[in-house]
């Protein structure tokens, strides 16, 4: 059987899938944790804030975001990412009238 490499933590294993066993518990908790977390706390303005508060490696968080369970909450992450960008936008603007 071929040998396969954990996208996780490097080691080798022989199943079908991209995890080895150990880290497919880790990924189960983890996501079990991470949903809990922005339920609770809601989605925070982007991933690198989101690993900072939860914890996390961005790694990990990107991983995770990319399965269809998690795209209700990447879309609530970049909503509020550019619900950001558009503050800001507005704050320069209002910077530029001040100076003129
Ligand atoms: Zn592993």
């Amino acid at each position: 059987m071929e040998l396969k490499k954990c996208i996780r933590c490097g080691c080798f294993f022989t199943t079908e899938d991209n995890l080895c066993p150990n880290c497919q518990k880790r990924d189960d908790n983890d996501k079990k944790y991470l949903k809990s977390f922005i339920e609770t706390n809601g989605a925070p303005s982007s991933v690198q804030e989101l690993s900072f508060q939860s914890g996390l490696s961005l790694y990990d968080i990107n991983r995770y975001l990319k399965e269809s369970e998690f795209s209700g909450i990447k879309k609530s992450i970049s909503m509020s990412s550019n619900q950001a960008a558009h503050l800001d936008d507005q704050l320069s603007r209002m910077n530029k009238k001040e100076n003129l």
